[in-house]
């Protein structure tokens, strides 16, 4: 049975993991850009589904649907696809696959049809499986974030139990790497349950590997009230960074409070001293648009992005309701005439990236 990968750029990091994955167990995965031959795999976010609908339903070959989309609205998925993955790829994908090679209906947990769905019974075990380090380095060190911040897909995906590699698979696999990159919701907080961090293990972990390690910045982020001495002692010690990425995404207490966003502004300005003061570059994200976003809201971020951008890089970026979130549903804000202004100001400076005009920016391009 021929099985390909639909080729999404959007969609490389669960290509990678996917491939490996699939592989291990007798089906490696053909990259295409057309469905074609047995059976062909997509992975869909909420902003590139529509593109690809079409596609998937006049396919001549079966296909199978993951990824951030499907698993948020799978009903969606199983009216143009023949089988959507629910949530978690590794172990039901292989498992679809085998059951579809041996003359199965593809009736597995975690899997959707039109007639069948069955929830999966159990989450990955991240050691079970290859870290995707073959991609510049990257190791994905945790999954699944105990928080709930309104317009967050991750906790509805992987769940808010966080699991964590351990540190001797992050140096297996880091350790070929001159340098190493790992992926986290909250680097912070590895080996933790996600809100008290164990500064003792990542000091653990940064002690096995024995090369150049990035950690707390691009492709991870780390939460505001978790930078602190500790933290920045052991970035500053053990890593080659010079910045720590953070999400911040509103200058406003209330509106912070209805994200759930668990944080404050006073830790927000409390983290970008503290990046002063470690000789850290905070590179900061904030989200525009919120629903509920009073002007006085806006003119707060419009403040705080000012604050951030004597020392720091921000990364602004326009709310999207994303599908199986808390916001799902509700609509964006406009900007204020003054914000947009300002923001276009410090992107020509150089001082700003992101888009605060067009969602679609913050999954396809870069600026
Ligand atoms: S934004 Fe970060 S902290 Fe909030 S739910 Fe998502 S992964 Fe967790």
């Amino acid at each position: 049975m021929q099985v390909n990968w639909r080729w999404i750029h959007a969609a490389r990091n669960s290509s990678a993991v996917l491939s490996a994955a699939c592989e291990r167990d007798g089906f490696p995965l053909q990259p295409v850009d057309s469905p074609a031959d047995d059976v062909t795999c997509y992975s869909l976010n909420s902003i590139n589904a529509a593109e690809y609908r079409d596609e998937i339903a006049s396919a001549d070959c079966l296909t199978i649907v993951g990824g951030p989309h499907a698993t948020a609205c799978p009903r969606e998925g199983a009216g143009y696809a023949d089988y959507v993955v629910v949530g978690e790829g590794e172990y039901t994908l292989p498992r679809l696959l085998g059951d579809l090679r041996d003359g199965g209906e593809g009736r597995i947990p975690g899997v959707m049809t039109g007639s069948f769905y069955e929830p999966v019974k159990s989450s990955v075990r991240l050691d079970a499986y290859p870290a995707f380090s073959e991609m510049k380095g990257y190791v994905e060190i945790t999954r699944g974030c105990p928080y709930a911040c309104g317009y967050c897909q991750t906790p509805q995906i992987f769940g808010h139990c966080m699991r964590h590699r351990s540190t001797d698979e992050v140096a297996r696999f880091a350790n070929r790497h001159e340098q190493s990159r790992f992926v986290s919701p909250n680097a912070f907080a590895y080996g933790s349950d996600g809100c008290h961090p164990r500064w003792d293990k990542i000091e653990h972990l940064f002690l096995k590997c024995r090369h150049q390690v990035f950690f707390g910045t691009f492709p991870s982020e780390v939460r505001p009230e978790f930078v602190c001495n500790e933290s920045l002692s052991l970035v500053t010690q053990y890593c080659a960074n010079t910045k720590l990425h953070f999400g911040a995404q509103s200058g406003s207490d209330a509106v912070l409070e209805k994200l759930h966003r668990g944080h404050t502004v006073a830790d927000v300005h409390h983290a970008i001293d503290l990046c002063r003061e470690y000789s850290l570059v905070p590179v900061v994200d904030f989200i525009v648009g919120l629903p509920f976003e009073s002007d006085n809201d806006q003119r707060a971020t419009l403040d705080c992005i000012h604050e951030v951008s004597r020392n720091g890089i921000i990364h602004v970026h326009r709310f999207i309701p994303l599908p199986g979130t808390p916001l799902a549903g509700t609509v964006a804000r406009e900007l204020l005439p003054e914000a947009e202004k300002e923001l276009g100001k410090l992107a020509l400076r150089g001082r700003l990236t992101g888009s605060w005009n067009d969602p679609a920016v913050r999954f396809f391009k870069k600026l």
